[in-house]
């Protein structure tokens, strides 16, 4: 079998991939609460003919299909988690939610899954039709949306047997990924007070809310000497309660650091944590660091990156019907905010690149493969690819299964995820993904390559995960 061979097969299969995509659409699930979903893929991969491997690193959504035997071993990461609060019709340009304030794939992580999954099958085939040594490992990595997942599972060694992983999000370009992204920690302040009556006795009364308020400007004040790229973001998860006639005992505050290094993290890290003591100290209020969870920067692999940018463009790219591009032009009409999807990329292109990208654009769907990026940037995001990228050389694309400028974790994503257009961008980011590792398993010296690129990288030091022994993944929130 060769790589059209294959791709035939993954196009035969494409029913049961869609379905599978649907189906976790229609049972959004947040982070670490995903069992329907979990299940549904678990069954998937069975039917597919891989061996499953549930409750990886002690978590009871994240698991593996692997199939094969030998070297090299791939790694292919899927997801499929979604968001609170973006419940939302299929296929409408209109925002209506299904269920009020319900769950709903925002992210596109019911894509992402399937994807990836298609990706492992047609691997599987090529391995299977062939004879050649190689295993591939499919990977259900649960909790992406504020819990990094991946990270829990990278600091258990869940991927230390992998040569490398490849990955792909679904989102409005179509691109391979040479950008790293920041480095983040998740970490909950609990300000432990004196409650009393607010008019009779404050004096008696020690605000945990007060704490809250004072480490945020606390904060405010940091974010003036850290480097530009730091990210301090915070969410008061507990006032305290709704009366304004109690001193509040107690009161909460989450943030998210984030900074293009993991040692920078830390650094932010302890200041911020200096605040909140400083907050008690003013308040007379106890406060209760923990540690939620934490993700590494994207390491990027130029030598496997290449693999899949060369993949990307000679893929055949999906044909998108006039009633699909209609259906786009709508969803881009209901954008109460509109964007520029390209922008961020053609900054780092000279003027000549850009105009030629720009000639391509023909319609709201940005179906053409965007030109290698040369640029050592930073997304300003994160990812807990991270942290595997760290582990093994990792590549990731992104497939334009949104209309242009649709954002992420918008009504207009969850309304897409279940679309035509959605299900034929998945299958081009799986068939690109297995592409690559059949060059990979035919070219074993590029994957050496790809190994000693990743080295230097990290000035051959091993992997450490930012993540403390003794925390355990979290569900947040509800
Ligand atoms: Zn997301
Ligand atoms: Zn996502």
């Amino acid at each position: 079998m060769d790589k059209k061979e294959v791709y035939r097969v993954m196009d035969e299969a494409a029913d049961v991939i869609w379905g599978l995509s649907d189906a976790i659409w229609e049972v959004p699930e947040t982070a670490f609460r995903e069992t329907k979903s979990a299940a549904l893929q678990c069954e998937a991969l069975k039917k597919l003919g891989f061996e499953v491997t549930e409750n990886l690193a002690g978590i009871p959504t994240a698991f593996s299909g692997r199939w094969g035997s030998g070297k090299p071993v791939i790694g292919i990461l899927g997801e499929f988690d979604a968001l609170a609060g973006l419940s939302q019709k299929a296929c409408s340009a209109v925002k209506e939610p299904l269920i009020a304030g319900g769950n709903g794939h925002g992210c596109g992580h019911n894509l992402l899954g399937a994807g990836s999954m298609a990706a492992a099958y047609g691997i599987k085939q090529y391995l299977e039709s062939t004879g050649k040594e190689g295993t591939v490992i499919y990977f259900g990595c649960p909790g992406e949306e504020g819990g990094s997942g991946k990270a829990f599972m990278a600091r258990d060694g869940v991927f230390a047997e992998l040569d490398f992983a490849l990955t792909w999000h679904p989102m409005d370009y179509t691109c391979a990924w040479y950008e790293s992204s920041l480095a983040n920690y998740q970490v909950n302040y609990k300000f432990k007070g004196i409650s009393s009556h607010a008019a009779a006795a404050p004096h008696l009364g020690r605000s945990a809310l007060d704490a809250v308020e004072l480490m945020n400007i606390g904060v405010q004040f940091l974010r003036e000497h850290v480097i530009p790229e730091v990210r301090m973001h915070y969410a008061i998860t507990n006032t305290g309660g709704f009366s304004p006639n109690v001193v509040q005992s107690e009161a909460e505050v989450l943030y998210l650091i984030r900074a293009p290094k993991t040692p920078i993290v830390q650094e932010t890290y302890e200041r911020v944590n200096d605040i909140a003591r400083g907050a008690a100290l003013m308040t007379g209020t106890q406060v209760e660091i923990s540690f939620i969870k934490a993700c590494s920067n994207f390491v990027v692999n130029d030598t496997l990156t290449d693999w899949v940018q060369a993949n990307m463009e000679e893929t055949s790219l999906p044909q998108l019907t006039g009633d699909e591009l209609k259906f786009a032009a709508a969803i881009q009409d209901s954008l109460e905010k509109k964007s520029d999807p390209l922008a961020p990329m053609l900054r780092l292109m000279t003027n000549e690149e850009a105009k030629k990208v720009r000639e391509k654009v023909t319609g709201p769907v940005l179906n053409f493969v965007i030109p290698r990026i040369h640029a050592n940037s930073v997304l300003p995001g994160s990812t807990d690819v991270g942290d595997v990228s760290w582990v093994c050389p990792t590549a990731q694309m992104t497939a334009a299964a949104w209309a242009a400028g649709t954002p992420a974790h918008s009504w207009q994503a969850v309304s897409q995820g279940k679309g035509s257009i959605a299900h034929k961008e998945l299958l081009y980011a799986g068939k690109v993904l297995a592409g690559t590792a059949i060059d990979m398993i035919e070219h074993p010296e590029q994957i050496a390559k790809a190994k000693e690129e990743l080295a230097e990288r990290l000035d051959h030091k091993p992997f450490v995960s930012p993540i403390p022994k003794e925390v355990k993944p979290k569900a947040i929130g509800m």
